[in-house]
């Protein structure tokens, strides 16, 4: 094993959503800063995954198998790479709603409250949006929290037949509205573009790829820990820091914890409350593809979002969740993972077949919160990685998903000549291996009995040690993660940077 001979400041573990963001909040402190990532510079721009060959490649995939309940193998579909999933993601930015940070029921049990409150993220979700140069508009939509700024840059514009379908929307008194959308000069931003290549510009930041963390080591008394064991190439490193930052997405955080057990922590790293790996939430996702009977690129951004049913409706008292309309199918990862909807159908289809499917469909995204189950849970049997899942809110998300067709049909009633009179709206639900909105594993809370990581997101047990990833989320909400993870990316920085100065 090779000691390295530095001493750091800061070691940040990974650099998606969470660790790019917090190296860019911690470069100009001028404090030595590693950055440690499993993955390599993706060669593509994100905003080149613009192809038929999406359906049929497994390159959204990790190089490694996870478990099911069932102890079947699969590829998650997750990127290890520069920027992490942010390279593969739709730059769809929302802030979560105020209610998700308080209890609210559900059809199957209790989202609970988190310690924080909206009002504690809104300069962060501020900050976060000037960051990542999100375009929207909030007035249009009745459940969009309080934003004490404008979003930085102009909603962008639906495509003419988005426009047709918002409004029957409007006429059938529903509230469409933009969805805020993270956009600079490359197409969307990420975490690489607007978070590391940023920071690596300080003298003081240092980034190494393929550089896997395998392993944590605390000190004697278990308190702090004093190295990050990783490999890079064939050979071991140890490299010693004063303060240890997690981003490694909510499973690979988990996992790098309860890996590193030892004496001092014999469950798992930070480990006592048990409830490390555990809390495991994934929201529930389904795609429903609407035919048009005209053609358009099939590239186009997400613009559209429909929140009218987020809360639950007359007929169903509970929260349904979100929608969006996906853009171009193009251009979206997930949906190559939907079986038998377009998976195995786009494997097989000729290529020229299947553009014309892609430029004559309109997807269409759902996404129901998926509530804290302390028995879906990362844990590892061996060398093995398994993932003990079992979905919640079944039916609030069937629900939506039959408003929502309900709706399409009566577009479909409004404008036949555009989209077609059948009433088939091909659907799917998200497998397993979409762990794209994955969180909840290291929650964070007052008390060290039901919660990882106390408010600043520092273990309760381990002095210098932080989790700045999705882990952190005590529910999950209805609407997508990134931006809630790169705003607290950025609370948690200012904590850091007090800290260090006083340190
Ligand atoms: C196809 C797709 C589309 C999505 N679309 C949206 C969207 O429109 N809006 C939205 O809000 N969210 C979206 N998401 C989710 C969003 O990308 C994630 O919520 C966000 O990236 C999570 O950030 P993170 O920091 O927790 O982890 P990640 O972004 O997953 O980053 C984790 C990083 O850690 C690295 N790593 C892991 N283990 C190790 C290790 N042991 N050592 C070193 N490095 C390690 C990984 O290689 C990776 O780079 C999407 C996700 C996917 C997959």
């Amino acid at each position: 094993m090779i000691i390295d001979d530095q001493h750091y400041d800061v070691i940040i573990i990974g650099t998606g959503a969470g660790g790019g963001t917090l190296a860019h909040k911690l470069a100009p402190t001028g404090k030595k800063i590693l950055i440690l990532e499993q993955g390599e510079f993706l060669e593509k721009e994100s905003s080149e995954l613009v192809d038929t060959e999406v359906f049929r490649k497994e390159q959204y995939h990790a190089p490694e198998q996870w478990y099911d309940n069932e102890g079947e193998p699969f590829y998650p579909q997750t990127s290890y790479c520069v920027g992490g999933n942010t390279k593969i993601y739709s730059g769809v930015l929302m802030r979560m709603r105020e209610r998700d940070f308080e209890e609210v029921q559900h059809k199957d049990g209790l989202s609970p409250a988190w310690a924080l409150k909206y009002k504690d993220f809104e300069p962060y979700y501020t900050e976060a949006e000037q960051l990542y140069q999100v375009h929207g508009k909030s007035e249009d939509d009745p459940t969009e929290p309080l934003h004490s700024g404008a979003y930085p840059f102009a909603e962008v514009a639906h495509e003419p037949q988005i426009e047709v379908i918002k409004d029957v929307l409007l006429k059938q008194g529903l509230h469409p509205s933009h969805l805020p959308l993270g956009l600079g000069n490359q197409g969307r931003t990420d975490s690489e573009d607007t978070g590391i290549s940023p920071a690596l510009k300080y003298p003081n930041v240092t980034l190494k790829t393929s550089a896997q963390a395998l392993y944590l080591h605390t000190n004697a008394s278990g308190c702090e820990i004093k190295a990050v064991q990783a490999k890079i190439g064939h050979q071991s490193y140890l490299f010693l820091g004063s303060m240890i930052v997690l981003s490694c997405g909510a499973i690979n955080s988990s996992l790098l914890l309860l890996r590193s057990a030892n004496e001092k922590h014999p469950n798992g790293i930070a480990n006592s409350s048990d409830g490390v790996g555990r809390h495991l939430m994934k929201q529930q996702l389904s795609v429903v593809v609407q035919l048009t009977s005209s053609a358009y690129s099939g590239l186009s951004q997400r613009t559209l979002g429909v929140n009218d049913f987020y809360w639950g409706d007359e007929q169903y008292p509970y929260p349904m969740g979100n929608v969006q309309e996906s853009g171009g199918i193009l251009q979206d990862v997930i949906f190559s993972e939907a079986p038998p909807l377009l998976s195995i159908f786009t494997r097989i289809m000729p290529e020229f077949g299947l553009r014309q499917l892609a430029t004559r469909s309109i997807g269409w995204w759902l996404q129901t919160e998926d509530l804290p189950n302390p028995h879906n849970r990362v844990r590892i049997a061996g060398d093995r990685l398994h993932i003990d899942y079992e979905p919640s809110n079944v039916e609030a998300h069937d629900r939506l998903v039959y408003r929502w067709l309900d709706v399409l049909k009566a577009v479909q009633a409004e404008q036949p000549s555009r989209f077609g009179r059948n009433g088939v709206f091909p659907r799917s639900d998200m497998p397993i291996q979409v762990v794209a909105h994955q969180c909840g594993t290291c929650r964070f809370g007052v008390d060290p009995k039901t919660s990882v990581l106390d408010l600043n997101c520092r273990a309760h047990e381990v002095n210098n040690l932080y989790v700045v990833d999705s882990s952190f989320f005590p529910s999950s909400s209805s609407v997508s993660p990134a931006l809630t993870v790169i705003a607290n990316a950025l609370r948690v920085g200012d904590h850091l940077i007090q800290r260090l100065m006083n340190e």
